[in-house]
Parts: structure tokens; C-alpha cells; sequence
């Protein structure tokens, strides 16, 4: 990117800007739930679409001079339908815990029943954390995986469903390392008459790119964040049955929401045709490579990993066998450059905040063209380094092989 203007301006604020893009240049990203969106998509975001008000949907605005932000919004509606074969999409929702939130405003009440995945067994805090307010305003009751296998325990999906009989199933994860069987979700939830929404924030890049099977043609209700697997801007679309789509629009707007961020929808709807063209299929499927690659590598160096590996893009590592609680490591892998995150492993005895586990991802690393080789060399790396995590010499010394090697995978927007 070129930044002449904040140079001139506010050169404060451009100093943390280029401190941040030598940090993603020189070291490895591995929080899965982040990605490098493209310069184009970066571009859209940072135009004038940001000076205009559009509340209202294409055709049915409240303020004048729309002529050119309804083109752009349509064409992000029709992109992202045909990309998840969806029979209406809404793709003005900020985020992606306001657009869980407006999904429950328009198909439930306050006080409703709803299932989804417990936090610690790799649930979003909008899916019924008590002191959410998803927890707060409905009555979640939450499901976890199976001990023994780490997986979702779909017994017990079952159990709590007829126990329950909650108005809504919410299926999707933000810590889970396998696939979600969709199918079986839906029968439990037609068993029930409960209605079903999935959370694909994580894997609608995979989805997308035909490396996982979707939920779109068997649920009610589907939302992603946009800026995770499926590497656009920040913000999140919900897609929906034609039945509920005047719920969902109205629940948005003026539901939850005022005016739309057309500068981001615009750079929505160019992240939905990157996503289209035959290069993203590809690069789902080497995220997904890249991940079993580096779990399988984790798992030779001692890693215990829940649920013995992965089916999607993220990778769950319990390090109680590796004597170093996840905030230290951590810490220990931030100095040597590779970032990741600690996180709370099925049952954790230990607190969110100082957990057992790590969680790492391979979309943006396979965003920079890295494949197998690296994966062996990055095991190594994190092994390494928590072996050596009080040895500030040793630790110097991997940041710097960390930055030789990342230097030679461009990060797209950054200038070599
Ligand atoms: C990331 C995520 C969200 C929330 O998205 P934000 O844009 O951070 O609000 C919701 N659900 C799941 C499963 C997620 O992983």
C-alpha cells in the first residue's frame, strides 16, 4: 500500500501502521482465524465508498444519491448466492457476532430454547456464553465433544434435543478441529421441530472452495465472517431460505443496524469473485494439505492434539504433556515470530486466561504460497522453541531463520 497521505498527516499513526506490516512480513501467521486479504479487496475498503449513507436495501433506500451503491451491493448479494448456491444472502452485517445476533433477533424471542457448542469445547461466545448477550437473552443449552474422541458427541446433540426441544440448533465452532456433519444436525433438529443455523465463520473459505461439504443446502439459517478462510474485509453475510429472508433483512436493518459500510461490502463482493475463480479451489484444499501436514508433523515431535489431527484448517494442541502451559508458550512463540493463540482445551482445568492448549491455523500462511516443506520446517520451529522457551539465545537465533524464510513468501498488499 502506499500511504503518502497519512505521511504528511499523521505520521504517528504510520509509524505503528509499517511497525505492524514488518511484524506480518518477517513472521509466521498462524492465529486461524486470521488470513491476508487481497490488495484489490484492501483498495475497496480504504475508497470514498466510506463517505456515503445507503440505510435500506438496493431500491428501498432512505437517503438519496444511491445509483451507484445499489450496483455494488447487488452484485455482492448475487456473488455470495452463487458462491454457497444460496437462495438469499444479506450482506450488510458489520461483523460477525452482530450478525449471530441479528440471525436470533429475527427467528426467536427472548427467553427461547437454543443449542450450541459449549466455549470451552471450541463454541463462539455468541453461541450462549452467560455473560454474552447471547447467553443472557435466550436459554442456551450447551452441547460438547466426546472426551475420548474429541469430537462432537452427536449422541448427545440428540439427547439434549429431545430433552430440550430448543426453537433453534446452532452447529459451527471457532476452536473445533474437525468436519461438522451437517446432515445429522438437521435430522435431530427436524426430529425436534427446532430450526437450524450454522456458523461457518472458520471454514466458509473451504466450503467455498469445495474442501468441506457446506450447510447451505440443508440448514435455515448459514452466517460467515468474511475475513477469516474466506480472506475478504472484515464483516460477516448471513444466507438464508427464501422463507426467512424478510426476517433476516428486517432484523439487520433496522433491526440491529443503521447504515451498511458500502466501502466493505464493496470490498465483500470482490473477495466473493476472488473466491469464485478456479485458484481458490486450489487454495482450500492446500489449506486443508497444509494442516493435516502440520498436525501430522506436530504429532511425530510429542504434540498431543485433540482429536488426534484435522479435517478443516485449524489444529488444537493440549501441551500438558509438553510441561508448558499455552500463554507461555505463546509468549515464547511471539519472540521468535510465529503467532498463534492459547486456548482452553476440552473440560480445561486450568482458566481461559492462563489455558492448556494452543490453537493454530494454516490459512494465512498458505495464503503467502507455503506449502509441505514449510509446515516441516514451522513443526520444527514451535518445538524448538517451547523446548527452549527460557533460552533467549536459542530463541534469537529461530526468529531469525523465522524471518529469512517468511521474507521469501510475499504477503499480498505488502511491498517486498
Ligand atoms: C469469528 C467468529 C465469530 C465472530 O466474528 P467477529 O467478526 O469477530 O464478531 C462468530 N462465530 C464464530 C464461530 C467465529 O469463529
Amino acid at each position: 500500500m502506499n500511504y503518502e497521505s497519512i505521511k504528511q498527516e499523521d505520521p504517528q499513526i504510520l509509524e505503528s501502521i509499517l511497525a505492524e506490516e514488518k511484524r506480518q512480513r518477517e513472521g509466521i501467521e498462524l492465529i486461524p482465524s486470521e488470513n491476508y486479504t487481497s490488495a484489490a479487496v484492501m483498495e475497496a475498503c480504504g475508497s470514498i465508498l466510506t463517505n456515503k449513507y445507503s440505510e435500506g436495501y438496493p431500491g428501498k433506500r432512505y437517503y438519496g444519491g444511491q445509483e451507484n451503491i445499489d450496483v455494488i451491493e447487488n452484485m455482492a448479494i448475487d456473488r455470495a448466492k452463487e458462491l454457497f448456491g444460496a437462495e438469499h444472502a444479506n450482506v450488510q452485517p458489520y461483523s460477525g457476532s452482530p450478525a449471530n445476533t441479528a440471525i436470533y433477533f429475527a427467528l426467536l424471542e427472548f427467553g427461547d430454547t437454543v443449542m450450541g457448542l459449549k466455549l470451552d469445547h471450541g463454541g463462539h461466545i455468541t453461541h450462549g456464553l452467560p455473560i454474552a448477550f447471547s447467553g443472557k437473552a435466550y436459554n442456551f443449552i450447551q452441547y460438547g465433544v466426546n472426551k475420548e474422541t474429541g469430537k462432537i458427541d452427536m449422541e448427545e446433540v440428540r439427547r439434549l434435543a429431545l430433552e430440550h426441544k430448543p426453537k433453534m440448533i446452532v452447529a459451527g465452532f471457532t476452536a473445533y478441529p474437525r468436519d461438522i456433519e451437517w446432515k445429522k444436525f438437521k435430522e435431530i433438529a427436524d426430529e425436534v421441530g427446532a430450526l437450524t443455523m450454522a456458523d461457518i465463520s472458520h471454514t466458509a473459505g473451504l466450503v467455498a472452495g469445495g474442501a468441506l461439504e457446506s450447510p447451505v443446502p440443508y440448514f435455515d439459517v448459514v452466517m460467515t465472517t468474511t475475513h477469516k478462510t474466506l480472506r475478504g474485509p472484515r464483516g460477516a453475510i448471513i444466507l438464508c431460505k427464501e422463507k426467512h429472508a424478510k426476517a433476516i433483512d428486517r432484523a439487520v436493518f433496522p433491526g440491529l443496524q443503521g447504515g451498511p459500510h458500502e466501502h466493505t461490502i464493496a470490498g465483500k463482493a470482490i473477495a466473493f469473485k476472488e473466491a469464485l475463480q478456479p485458484e481458490f479451489k486450489e487454495y482450500a484444499m492446500q489449506v486443508k494439505k497444509n494442516a493435516e501436514y502440520l498436525a501430522d508433523a506436530m504429532m511425530k515431535r510429542g504434540f498431543k492434539l485433540i482429536s488426534d489431527g484435522t479435517d478443516t484448517h485449524l489444529i488444537l494442541a493440549d501441551l500438558t504433556s509438553k510441561n508448558i502451559p499455552g500463554k507461555e508458550a505463546q509468549v515464547a512463540l511471539d519472540k521468535v515470530g510465529i503467532t498463534l493463540n492459547k486456548n482452553t482445551i476440552p473440560d480445561d482445568p486450568r482458566s481461559p486466561f492462563d489455558p492448556s492448549g494452543i490453537r493454530l491455523g494454516t490459512p494465512a500462511v498458505t495464503t503467502r504460497g507455503m506449502k509441505e516443506p514449510e509446515m516441516e520446517r514451522i513443526a520444527d520451529w514451535i518445538d524448538r522453541t517451547i523446548q527452549n522457551h527460557e533460552n533467549e539465545t536459542e530463541l534469537l537465533k529461530i526468529k531469525e531463520e523465522v524471518k529469512t524464510m517468511c521474507v521469501k513468501f510475499p504477503v499480498p498488499g505488502i511491498l517486498g
